[in-house]
């Protein structure tokens, strides 16, 4: 079963978005800040983390950091809702190692794609190869 990580300190959106996935019968664990995210991440085997980028405690960058660092084969999906600085936040998560990004608010069906290509892509962000 594909596990996926959703870390967000916004309550309303971090349910949300559980519900959406697990609608879509992924087996979702969910963390309210990035330190918390990190130490399920560390301890587990995630094939996909959602991480939002504005949050106390770790904010998403160190985040995103961090999983690379120590889980180099997990794919990172950050999203943010940071005002007119999202765009720059997620071009520089996108330079910290995040394979995909998206801005708040987004279309959950918008969303279900990007998390669906996500996981059939190769580990580094590329298309997995053609099957024989
Ligand atoms: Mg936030």
């Amino acid at each position: 079963m594909t596990r996926i990580l959703v870390i967000d300190d916004d309550d309303l959106m971090r349910a949300f978005v559980v519900a959406l996935l697990e609608k879509r019968h992924y087996s979702v664990a969910a963390a309210n800040n990035g330190l918390a995210g990190v130490a399920l991440v560390t301890d587990s085997d995630f094939d996909l983390v959602i991480t939002e980028i504005v949050m106390p405690d770790m904010e998403g960058f160190e985040t995103i950091k961090h999983i690379r660092r120590h889980k180099p084969a997990v794919k990172i999906l950050a999203v943010s809702g940071g005002g007119s600085s999202k765009g720059d936040y997620l071009k520089f998560a996108t330079g910290l190692g995040a394979n995909a990004v998206l801005a708040k608010p987004f279309e959950p069906a918008r969303f279900l794609e990007v998390i669906a290509d996500l996981l059939k892509s190769g580990p580094h962000g590329g298309d997995a190869p053609a099957p024989m």
